[in-house]
């Protein structure tokens, strides 16, 4: 019997067809005439099953998304929306007027919401503004989670500018194994350029200092990471951050493309660019990362290529909160913002700085985790973030490892569906697939091999 199957014309002889178990494969025009009439090919076995199999193909489908199933087990604090620097794609502008710091109060109620999801193994993400400018609230985190976790695994991290931090700081953050990422977007005059002090001025030899104290204080402990953001500047140097990032010694880079939300609207002219020019950026990384590796220059991964590949290539849970359909909002990822409000996800909250109120899910005073996730916008987000259902990912080759943001589509298109197909997102994601799928299928041995060891390898 012929299972459901997507497909793509590749070239005049070439189509390149996927199944709902994540497999992907390139066939000739005969084998593709031989798939749509249903005849069965010994080489296209994983597009048929027999009657008898189909338990068993639906039992697969199941367990590669078990994560659909867990709850939400990314937690996302919001320390305070204060800031010493002034980055010019800044996510966290407020001008609500009051203090933006979390509580004392606020952060323990957080916390016992956090520790009520059903999943053992927690992560708890520091978040700002700069989450440093209330350490305070972190440590009241930190200690009431170590409190109240029972048997649960509570897991810190922190994502920073640095520019707040001290030795005893960071000897608190490494007595509780509390993971740092340094906001690093490259060498100093993309950094600086990218991410001034709010009086002009250069940051990036403190961070850059912590980033390498951090490393000693940590000494073998793998949790210290460094996470770029990709401005039009950046386009034009894509070795140098490379080799930046390698020279750091760090696990992985993450090229991540500008999100809209914040003030990139106001400065595109200055730091935006297009999805194809963020494309060619990410090609030439990509092209040079793989060259470094076969050169056993070094071991640097990009994340999220790595994340893709592993669906492509692995044959376990591959749990990313965006890329998965449903999406993780709410029931896989939840943010708790300064001032107890609780949102679908950290970009949920983000547009709450806006005025923005869709994406609120519930308060941490009034709402229980149950009530947060059998809220109306909860729902509404869920539903509405499934690829299947959407008219332009139905018949999309990339459907069965894409995901939807309906955080995205309202904020371009104002809608909680929108039309994906028409989004820089969905873009840009469609030519980072179209590069694996090319690497994963090239003829020379050794770059395949490495494509399928990023794919399998944890
Ligand atoms: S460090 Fe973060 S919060 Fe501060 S200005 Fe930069 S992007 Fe905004
Ligand atoms: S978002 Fe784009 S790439 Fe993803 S499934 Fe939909 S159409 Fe395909
Ligand atoms: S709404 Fe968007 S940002 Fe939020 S979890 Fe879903 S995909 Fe991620």
């Amino acid at each position: 019997m012929l299972l459901p199957f997507y497909f793509k014309r590749v070239s005049e002889n070439r189509y390149l067809v996927s199944n709902l178990l994540r497999q992907f494969q390139f066939v000739d025009r005969a084998q593709f005439d031989k798939l749509c009439a249903g005849n069965f090919d010994r080489e296209l076995k994983n597009f048929f099953a027999a009657e008898s199999e189909l338990d068993s193909v639906a039992e697969e489908y199941r367990r590669l998304n078990a994560g659909l199933f867990y709850g939400a087990t990314l937690h996302i604090f919001v320390l305070t929306l204060a800031c010493n620097l002034n980055c010019l794609y800044c996510q966290a502008e407020y001008s609500r007027g009051g203090k933006p710091f979390m509580s004392a109060e606020t952060a323990r109620r957080a916390v016992e919401v956090a520790l009520s999801s059903p999943e053992d193994e927690l992560h708890f993400e520091f978040q700002g503004g700069e989450p440093l400018l209330n350490f305070d609230a972190l440590k009241t985190i930190v200690e009431c989670a170590n409190e109240l976790r029972g048997d649960k695994v509570v897991k810190f991290s922190l994502v920073t500018n640095a520019q707040a931090m001290t030795d005893e700081i960071l000897s608190y953050l490494a007595a509780h194994d509390v993971q740092i990422t340094f906001s690093i977007d490259g060498p100093k005059f993309i950094h600086d350029a990218n991410r001034p002090t709010k009086d002009g001025s250069s940051n990036f030899d403190r961070v850059f200092h912590w980033f390498k104290r951090a490393c000693d204080v940590y000494a073998e402990k793998n949790f210290i990471r460094a996470l770029p953001t990709t401005t039009r500047l950046s386009l034009s140097h894509a070795k140098e951050i490379v080799d930046f990032y390698c020279a750091l010694d760090v696990a992985d880079i993450s090229l991540r493309e500008l999100s809209p939300f914040g003030r990139v609207g106001k400065n595109f002219d200055a730091i935006g660019y297009t999805p194809q020019e963020f494309l060619n950026f990410y090609r030439e990384c990509m092209d040079y990362i793989i060259a470094l590796n076969l050169s056993g220059k070094t071991n640097l991964t990009e994340s999220l290529s790595k994340m893709i590949l592993q669906k492509i290539f692995g044959r376990h849970v591959v749990n990313y909160p965006d890329l998965r359909s449903p999406c993780g909002a709410t029931i896989g990822q939840i943010a708790y913002n300064w001032n107890g409000d609780i949102y679908t996800c950290d970009e949920g909250r983000m547009l709450a700085n806006r005025g923005i109120e869709n994406f609120r899910v519930g308060n941490v005073r009034e709402n229980s985790y149950r009530e947060c996730l059998l809220s109306a916008a909860a729902c509404e987000v869920c539903n509405a973030s499934c690829v299947e259902s959407n008219p332009s990912c139905e018949s999309c080759i990339y459907n069965p490892i894409c995901g939807l943001c309906p955080v995205y589509s309202f904020f371009t298109q104002g809608d909680f569906v929108g039309v994906p197909i028409r989004q820089a997102r969905c873009k840009i994601l469609r030519g980072i697939y179209d590069y694996l799928i090319e690497w994963s299928n090239c003829e020379d041995t050794a770059r395949k091999n490495l494509c399928e060891r990023w794919g399998t390898e944890p």
